[in-house]
């Protein structure tokens, strides 16, 4: 039985296939460019070469009838027909404080992605316009949305609130609703696994960090604060967006610039960030290499970026009462980067926060779940590679069986203690046989199968 998941943006159509029996990822890929001429599908199926196909996708059905193509095409396909495909997750953005946890799509939901399209214009849209081809083509399956804002309806109203006139939120509802919450559900629930504690009684710091990042404060084992608002531009300082400032600056320069609420926002989420500090990178690795050789406004965003995610972790421990179970980083930043990891850490001693420069400076793979503090810190901190796609796959086929719950009356297969993720665990085991020394910040309770291997 096959599972596939889809998540598509404005021009993009990304897709993973998951076999549920044999609990292995088949393929994954994805169609660039959609809607514009000359689009292309970069498609990795397991075991095989990969693989790119030129062909023009004016519009998200025609992407998602190549993808359907790809996969059971007889060369380059993991499936030999359609029907083996029993259940669709799609990506959406944004479920408003309609959806609690993941649905599948009927005319009510889709009504409700209308509904909150303007809340994110570039994204919504595409996401609707991705189930819509995707019913068309497989029109005998569920089809299930997981929503980024799901997770973080546990938040209480004087944490989502912002102040504004309250009729704001009554009519047009505004309110903080954060994002990344797939991923950060995912992270929480391994984060207790490898804690050993019920995940119910687990507190968390995670830092999601990409070209898109926020942290969550995770209270009993929901979210209880986010910096993401009622977009993902409020909070971190990102790759492109400006995160937290004062609303008068855009007011301020609006007027002085004569520039539009348009450009305004599109200059926020496209133009800010570390691309507009440094007014050439928005990559990490070369805001880092740029920074070593000399480049001053590198170096500025990174200790720009590095404080704010500093001032979080200690707001969040704050709100915590100090009583925090982990601090854990994740997405490209927080599973790659030691360099900044060490930044976003640094003098947080003094409030039990203590990272192990080793141990850190080993952790820079998908493959493990690493501990990368010291003994004495009195706060751990984790490194967990996210697995969103993983979420997306085990919703549909919940909902598909009817057996789905909201994250707290629900057991994913990776809160078992004995849980492997197989891809991870064989490239686990190719870094240890690399460098055994790796075993060391291998976290307790993680896959162990790629352990064993190295004895
Ligand atoms: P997205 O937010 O688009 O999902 P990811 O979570 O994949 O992105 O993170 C992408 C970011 O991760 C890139 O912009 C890059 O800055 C950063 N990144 C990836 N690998 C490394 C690395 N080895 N060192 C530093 N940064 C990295």
């Amino acid at each position: 039985m096959i599972i596939l998941v889809l998540n598509c943006g404005s021009s993009s159509a990304k897709y993973q296939v998951y076999d549920w029996d044999k609990k292995d990822v088949l393929a994954v890929g994805v169609v660039e460019k959609v809607t514009f001429d000359g689009s292309w599908i970069e498609h990795k199926p397991k075991g095989k070469e990969e693989f790119t196909l030129k062909q023009n996708c004016p519009d998200h059905t025609a992407a998602v009838e190549l993808i359907l193509k790809t996969l059971t095409d007889k060369e380059h396909g993991v499936m030999s027909d359609m029907s083996t495909i029993k259940a669709v997750g799609h990506r959406v953005l944004h479920g408003g404080d309609k959806f609690t946890k993941s649905v599948i799509v009927d005319d009510k939901a889709l009504d409700v992605f209308e509904q909150v399209k303007d809340l994110g214009p570039l994204h919504i849209p595409a996401n609707i316009m991705g189930i819509v081809a995707a019913k068309k083509v497989l029109p005998d399956v569920p089809h299930c949305a997981v929503m980024d804002t799901a997770w973080h309806q546990t938040m209480p109203p004087e944490h989502f609130l912002y102040a504004v006139p309250y009729e704001w939120y009554e009519k047009y509802s505004v309110r903080r609703y954060g994002f990344h919450g797939t991923s950060f559900l995912y992270v929480a629930k391994r984060a207790a696994v490898l804690l050993g504690k019920d995940p119910t009684k687990t507190n968390l710091i995670i830092c999601h960090i990409g070209n898109g990042s926020s942290v969550c404060c995770v209270k009993d084992g929901c979210s209880y604060d986010t910096s993401m608002g009622i977009t993902p531009l409020e909070g971190l300082i990102m790759g492109t967006r400006a995160g937290d400032m004062d609303t008068a600056t855009a007011f301020y320069v609006m007027r002085k610039a004569g520039m539009s609420a348009v450009d305004m926002e599109a200059t926020l989420n496209k133009k800010s960030g570390l691309l507009g500090i440094t007014g050439k990178y928005n990559d990490r690795r070369d805001i880092e290499k740029a920074a070593k050789e000399g480049d001053q406004r590198s170096k500025l965003a990174e200790e720009m970026e590095s404080y704010r995610v500093r001032k979080y972790i200690g707001s969040y421990l704050a709100a915590l009462g100090g009583k925090c179970d982990a601090v854990i980083f994740t997405a490209g930043v927080g599973e790659f980067s030691g360099h900044l990891r060490k930044k976003f850490t640094e003098g947080l001693e003094g409030i039990g926060i203590e990272l192990d420069d080793n141990a850190n400076n080993m952790a820079h793979s998908r493959n493990g779940e690493f501990i990368i503090s010291t003994d004495k810190s009195k706060v751990p901190i984790y490194v967990i590679p996210t697995d969103e796609e993983l979420v997306m796959t085990e919703d549909a086929f919940a909902l598909m069986e009817g057996k789905y719950d909201v994250h707290t009356k629900f057991k994913y297969s990776f809160q078992d203690k004995n849980y492997v993720n197989k891809a991870r665990a064989e490239g686990l085991k190719k870094d240890l046989a690399k460098d055994p020394n790796l075993k060391k910040i291998v976290a307790k309770n993680s896959w162990a199968p790629a352990l064993n291997e190295v004895g």
